[in-house]
């Protein structure tokens, strides 16, 4: 890892010379790869105080307690114990985690990750390291999209030293469908059956601090899911750590949070997903290409 590190250290000038760093946001020239312009920086948005004592979310007065409760939070107690956001997803975040997800743009993680790590609690002296897992991808996106971006944002925060990274604690077993029509129940329901604890990692998890990462928290489907799972398997504390998360009342209307989520599930800007033949041994695609030129 070292050497690799050395040469892409040697290789910046070049790639710089190549690609000039640009803002992802707005795409004015900047110092660094993987960093904003100043006036970009400002158009972030960072949860403040004060905030829900279980999730976070930000209170538009301060007329509220310090052990004040959000509404949604009161009506369904969260899984999780506590979290941490880098940002609230807005035109900003949205357009950086487009750039990440689905436009290559690998480079941003460090400082990603850099937002997320601002917000996680303070470690205790003599509190054993937490374990860092990311929300999986199905093996299929995977493969279609090159990598994890929550598994890219995860290594990241364990180089900051938030934790030990487990990049394969969690797996996803099927494909799941858009959950944007779906009711709570139906959601839970369906993730379920998708999401799995890999059965080798078990005994490490157990009795252990998770921190759980994605790059974009919506309605939290998803990462209820995992927290479910990984509590199953004897985790201690679950925390979820996410890049950019969606306040509902940020958007005008709730379908439009539906359609975020279907975005966030499908992906903008893939292919929906079909199911996938499963590929012929290569033996026999030659053959039949032969055949079929014969
Ligand atoms: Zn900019
Ligand atoms: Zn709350």
């Amino acid at each position: 890892m070292k050497l690799g590190g050395h040469i892409a250290e040697g290789l910046r000038p070049l790639v710089d010379l190549v690609y000039p760093p640009r803002c992802p946001i707005c795409g004015e020239g900047v110092a660094q790869q993987g960093g904003l312009c100043t006036p970009c920086w400002s158009t972030l948005a960072i949860p403040g105080e004060p905030a829900c004592v279980s999730c976070g979310r930000p209170f538009a007065s301060d007329h509220l307690g310090k052990a004040a409760q959000c509404a949604p939070c009161m009506v369904h107690p969260p899984k999780h114990d506590g979290i941490s956001v880098g940002t609230l997803y807005n035109d900003a975040s949205r357009k950086l985690v487009l750039a990440f997800k689905h436009g290559g743009k690998i480079g941003l993680a460090p400082m990603m990750a850099k937002l997320i790590a601002a917000r996680l609690p303070q470690r205790v002296e003599g509190e054993g390291l937490p374990l860092i897992i990311p929300v999986p991808l199905h093996r299929w996106r995977l493969w279609r999209r090159g990598y994890n971006q929550a598994a890219l944002l995860a290594q990241e925060l364990a180089k900051l030293g938030a934790g030990e990274l487990m990049v394969d604690g969690i797996v996803r077993t099927m494909q799941t469908p858009p959950l944007g029509g779906l009711g709570r129940k139906q959601r839970e329901k369906t993730l379920a059956g998708a999401i799995a604890i890999r059965p080798s990692r078990e005994g490490k998890i157990k009795n252990r601090a998770i921190v759980l990462v994605d790059d974009v928290l919506t309605s939290g489907a998803t990462s209820d899911a995992c927290v479910t799972a990984v509590k199953k398997a004897g985790a201690q504390s679950v925390r979820v750590a996410c890049f950019a998360r969606v306040l509902d009342e940020a958007l005008p209307d709730s379908s439009q949070l539906a359609a975020l989520d279907q975005a966030e599930m499908v992906g903008k800007y893939e292919t929906p997903e079909v199911p996938l033949e499963p590929r012929a041994p290569r033996d026999e695609i030659k053959r039949t290409h032969f055949e079929k030129l014969e």
